[in-house]
């Protein structure tokens, strides 16, 4: 018996991308009884990762009470990337932190081996708006000891039309210091006047560009809000229009190849390796330490699927 086996990158049934790919929301409840709802664009059934980033949450803005208040639950290989637009955000996680999120400031947690946090909104008079990421890790560092940092004073970014931060990697000549384990960018770009700006792009990244509020414009086509446009390498400009007071986030970084299992809060290279993980969490394993907090619970894992699960590339997709 041969193998008939094709690897993915000689089978010709996977399309090439087009130039760009309009990623649309789909909506998903925070936690499943309460909570505000997030507009999730990443992972999509057309993209699962862009650079190394592999998760767009986009949340509000809410007045709701408790928009956000997820309980004690575990991550592993993985980067969380919290940014507001609005509101106030309280982080604790099991290697000791607490920290208050504002608008403007970036918490980035690094899971690495294991990690455990929770997070609640603590200003209910303040709406609450924002974006979670998730940064998957290359295997060099996902096996790392877990950190936590914040950043108060990220480099801003401003032109005749434009006001923004970069709080990932490097945009328009400007560089923020944050520690990330692949070469990614992440910038929030607020629009003071209506116009078009461009920008000078890596052509070594693919980028995706995340229409947070009014209208946004790239590359001459309209996002709409809460989607988010794909570009594949190659470009080396970016024309972004808009009109005043509109935001939008790029994201962008070098593809990311390796193939990884994305389950529930982890990220692994193996089924195995996945189980293993639940079973450190539900049996409250050394792994993912403990803390204190005011929500005082913690999510269990899911069930296991009854299939196996099989690492996949983040691209192309496979159909
Ligand atoms: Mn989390």
């Amino acid at each position: 018996m041969s193998n008939l086996a094709v690897t993915p990158e000689f089978d010709s049934s996977i399309p090439e991308f087009s130039e760009s790919i309009l990623l649309e929301p789909r909506s998903v409840k925070l936690t499943p009884r309460s909570g505000v709802t997030i507009e999730r664009t990443l992972p999509h059934r057309e993209l699962r990762t862009i650079g190394a980033w592999c998760f767009v949450d986009h949340f509000g803005p809410t007045n709701q009470a408790n928009a956000m208040s997820v309980a004690a639950h575990p991550h592993t290989g993985l980067q969380t990337v919290t940014w507001l637009f609005s509101g106030l955000v309280e982080h604790r996680d099991s290697i000791g932190s607490i920290q208050e999120i504002q608008p403007g400031q970036l918490n980035i947690m690094t899971a690495g081996y294991g990690i455990s946090h929770s997070e609640l909104s603590i200003d209910q008079n303040i709406a609450l708006h924002g974006i979670q990421l998730w940064v998957v890790l290359p295997d060099s560092a996902r096996e790392m000891k877990p950190k936590f940092e914040h950043y108060s004073d990220l480099p801003t970014l401003k032109t005749d039309l434009v006001t923004g931060k970069v709080f990932v990697g490097q945009f328009n000549n400007v560089s923020a210091i944050t520690k990330t384990y692949s070469p990614l960018v992440g910038v929030e770009i607020y629009f003071d006047k209506s116009g078009k700006q461009n920008f000078e792009l890596n052509p070594e990244f693919e980028y995706g560009v995340l229409a947070v509020s009014g209208e946004i414009v790239v590359q001459g086509k309209q996002v709409p809000q809460g989607s988010m446009l794909f570009l594949k390498p190659g470009d080396l400009n970016l024309s972004l229009a808009s009109t005043a007071l509109s935001r939008a986030v790029l994201i962008g970084g070098e593809p990311f190849t390796e193939p990884i299992i994305m389950w529930w809060n982890f990220i692994g290279r193996s089924h195995d390796e996945i189980a293993q993980m639940r079973t450190d969490w539900e049996s409250g394993a050394d792994r993912f330490g403990s803390f204190k907090d005011r929500i005082g619970s913690r999510i269990p894992a899911p069930q296991m699927p009854s299939l196996k699960l099989t690492p996949r590339s983040g691209k192309p997709k496979s159909g």
